[in-house]
């Protein structure tokens, strides 16, 4: 039997010989506007395999524009994203970058799961069918194993008892917890949270948060936009201060929460401390 849990941890693990060294996510020069608002201004990232990066920073800075741009939710305006040395949403022909294909795009986007700050179940399936449906249409599993995994990853964010129950008949928490099942079940490379436990109930945010470390013990590539500092503090290898479209500084938690160098930083952290 597919064992789902196995499979995370394989994907995630280095298995691929000589690109096992090499990160999973890179980033290079990445640039987004909006008519005249540059938003991203040529981010330079790269993510290893099994690290845990949260990203922090005020409202508008471009966080969440910059988890859309790496999984090609948003296209870029300029620069390129790698993920496990794939280019993301674009193929080098000659010297010209030009656009992949959807299905091929669809296939890619398949390996980064998002998570969203709004929980966006498909409101007309059950919890079960939530997660199995992407499985299913997406990498072809057949309906039985997609079934058995979706019921290990429902099992494994502590939901086994609603399988049966539509998004309307759950928490906030719950269905944030359905949504992480989901896109574990496509046996992401990399995890992407954007602000998973800003829309919840602050009694909800605890359950979300516990799935989330989880996830982080046991070895997933993640990168968190998130306003819970404890939480990041607490979880990340590395943190990320980012300020109107730049990264203004970077270094481990312990660096940017207690000695942080820039002005910026200081300004940003004695706000929300
Ligand atoms: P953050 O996640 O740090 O709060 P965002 O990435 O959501 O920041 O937004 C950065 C800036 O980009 C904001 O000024 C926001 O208004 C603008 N922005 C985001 N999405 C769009 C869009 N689709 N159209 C126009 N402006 C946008």
């Amino acid at each position: 039997m597919h064992d789902p849990i196995q499979s995370i941890e394989t994907n995630n693990a280095a298995t691929d010989g000589a690109a096992a060294d090499q990160p999973i996510v890179r980033i290079r020069g990445l640039r987004k506007s909006y008519g005249s608002l540059d938003v991203l201004k040529g981010i330079d990232l790269d993510v290893r395999r099994g690290e845990k990066v949260s990203i922090i920073g005020p409202s508008g800075s471009g966080k969440t524009t910059l988890l859309r741009c790496i999984n090609r939710i948003e296209k870029p305006s300029g620069g390129h994203v790698y993920v496990d040395g794939q280019l993301i949403g674009e193929k080098l022909v000659g010297d010209r970058y030009i656009d992949m294909e959807d299905r091929e795009l669809a296939r890619l986007r398949a390996g980064m799961g998002m998570v969203f700050q709004r929980f966006n179940l498909f409101p007309h399936l059950t919890a079960l069918q939530n997660i199995t449906i992407g499985p299913m249409k997406v990498l072809r599993t057949p309906a039985t194993e997609a079934e058995a995994a979706a019921l290990a990853l429902l099992e494994k964010v502590g939901l086994a008892n609603k399988r049966d129950a539509y998004p309307e008949m759950l928490s906030g928490g719950q269905q944030q917890r359905v949504a992480i099942a989901r896109a574990l079940a496509m046996r992401p490379k990399v995890m992407l949270f954007d602000e998973a436990t800003s829309a919840l109930d602050p009694e909800l945010v605890g359950e979300v948060l516990s799935v989330m470390k989880q996830l982080a013990s046991e070895g997933m590539t993640m990168i968190i936009v998130t306003h819970e500092m404890k939480f990041s503090e607490e979880i990340s290898d590395r943190v990320i201060f980012m300020d109107h479209g730049t990264v203004v500084e970077q270094g481990s938690p312990e660096e940017i929460f207690r000695t942080p160098s820039h002005l910026r930083t200081q300004t940003f952290l004695r706000a929300v401390l």
